[in-house]
């Protein structure tokens, strides 16, 4: 095998979260490849937002920051929110945060996923030891004289010791190591699309709990909403297909007029909606991060945050155990990572599979109690403070890249 396809470590996919890796990896001593199947397309600033964005946490900007990727999405388009409601469809109990209460300018960004990964790979450009392979599908694993080697879909076969799954929720890496995992479909779509309201959306991220599930509209820097609209299958498939002005007026309804009438809408799109967790996120030579580790209810866009996390732990991890000469694909050194973030990340999944069974519930006693709820933890400043600092990413057992 010729030294130029031998590395220490292969990352396989380098969407938000195997990017993150391999940025955190760059300009160490470490030889890393990143393996992509499809690479992003920049956006132009003038056109239309895409459909797929995410809620970035601060704990999350700060770990870009760190990488130097942060310019290159503020570069292009990011959208702050600063203050977040959410009510209940079914009676008076509503919350309200707003990020001058804790001192801050905002409480996150809403970042569509393909401006975080470009500003990630840019930064990769300037970084000697990281080889980026793309497109460049991973089409089989198999372990031979103590390293792992990956085939790609043209052929190329390239090594390392270390392999890293960072490559979603149907992750081969997961699959080639016999990782099991554990978890059960929602019964529910996410239905998404870019919506412009009649009244302005303030910069505030809203949220509506509908019997159904959780409808949220998220603000962007053009006065537009990237919407997401949990709900049944078949109501997903309805909305989807309708004519643009029943689906405005049918949005409008559901989010009881809160930002008035809807005046204008993307075509639209559904993704099944899955809890979803790996039995371990470590093998011999092998590490889980992201959504290859873990799915969780988008509810409270804390999905993608989890794995920004992951990926910067992990490279902690495997960046202290080489400075100490350690063989940084050994069981003793990732069960380090595992320890870190699976805690940690059950404790999230917990919390927001709960959430959504408490707002998915019609029995009425539970339906006052999350109404009462609600009305007094929106009393409770230390309560909301407390909520606002976890929504934020700010708990836990921060990795060095994510503390400010
Ligand atoms: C409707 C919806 C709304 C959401 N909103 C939010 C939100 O507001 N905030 C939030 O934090 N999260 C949100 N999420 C979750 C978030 O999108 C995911 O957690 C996130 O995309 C996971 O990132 P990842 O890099 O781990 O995996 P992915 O985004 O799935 O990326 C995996 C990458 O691996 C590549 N790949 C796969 N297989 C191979 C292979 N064999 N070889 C090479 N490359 C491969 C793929 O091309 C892809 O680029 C939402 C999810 C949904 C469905």
């Amino acid at each position: 095998m010729s030294e130029a396809s031998q590395f220490d470590a292969l990352i396989v996919g380098g969407g938000m979260v195997g990017a993150t890796l391999a940025c955190a990896l760059a300009d160490s001593s470490l030889r890393v490849a990143l393996i992509e199947g499809g690479a992003p397309r920049d956006p132009r600033r003038d056109e239309p937002h895409d459909l797929r964005v995410s809620a970035i946490t601060r704990a999350s900007r700060q770990v870009f920051t760190a990488l130097g990727a942060w310019e290159g999405m503020v570069a292009r388009r990011v959208s702050p929110f600063r203050e977040m409601q959410v009510w209940d469809a079914t009676g008076a109990g509503e919350i309200h945060f707003d990020s001058a209460e804790i001192g801050e300018a905002e409480l996150g960004h809403i970042i569509e996923n393909r401006v975080v990964q470009i500003a990630l790979w840019e930064r990769l450009r300037n970084a000697e030891n990281v080889s980026v392979f793309c497109p460049a599908a991973c089409a089989r694993l198999r372990r031979e004289a103590g390293l792992i080697h990956a085939r790609l879909e043209d052929g190329r076969e390239l090594s390392a010791r270390l392999v890293v799954g960072a490559d979603g929720a149907q992750s081969r890496v997961r699959q080639f190591a016999h990782i099991p995992v554990h978890g059960w479909q929602y019964d529910q779509h996410g239905l998404v699309a870019t919506v412009r309201s009649e009244l302005p959306h303030r910069e505030t991220a809203w949220q509506r709990f509908l019997p159904e599930g959780p409808l949220a509209f998220l603000p962007l820097h053009d006065g537009r909403c990237s919407i997401v609209w949990s709900t049944a299958p078949e109501h997903a498939a309805r909305l989807q297909a309708m004519e643009d002005a029943a689906f405005c007026e049918e949005l409008g309804r559901a989010f009881g007029g809160k930002l008035g009438r809807i005046e204008e809408t993307s075509a639209r799109a559904a993704f099944p909606l899955r809890l979803q967790h790996a039995e371990c996120y470590v093998a011999a030579g092998i590490a889980l991060i992201g959504d290859a580790a873990h799915s969780v209810h988008p509810l409270a866009g804390q999905g993608v945050n989890l794995g920004i996390l992951d990926a910067a732990s992990l490279a902690e991890v495997l960046l202290d155990a080489h400075a100490a000469n350690k063989d940084i694909a050994s069981l003793a050194v990732l069960r380090r990572y595992e320890r870190w973030r699976k805690g940690h990340n059950l404790l999230m999944m917990a919390a927001m599979d709960g959430f959504k069974r408490l707002f998915g519930s019609e029995w009425w006693p539970l339906r006052g109690a999350r109404n009462a709820g609600l009305t007094l933890t929106n009393r409770l400043s230390p309560a909301k403070q407390l909520i606002m600092a976890q929504a934020m990413g700010r708990g836990g057992d921060l990795p060095r890249l994510a503390r400010l």
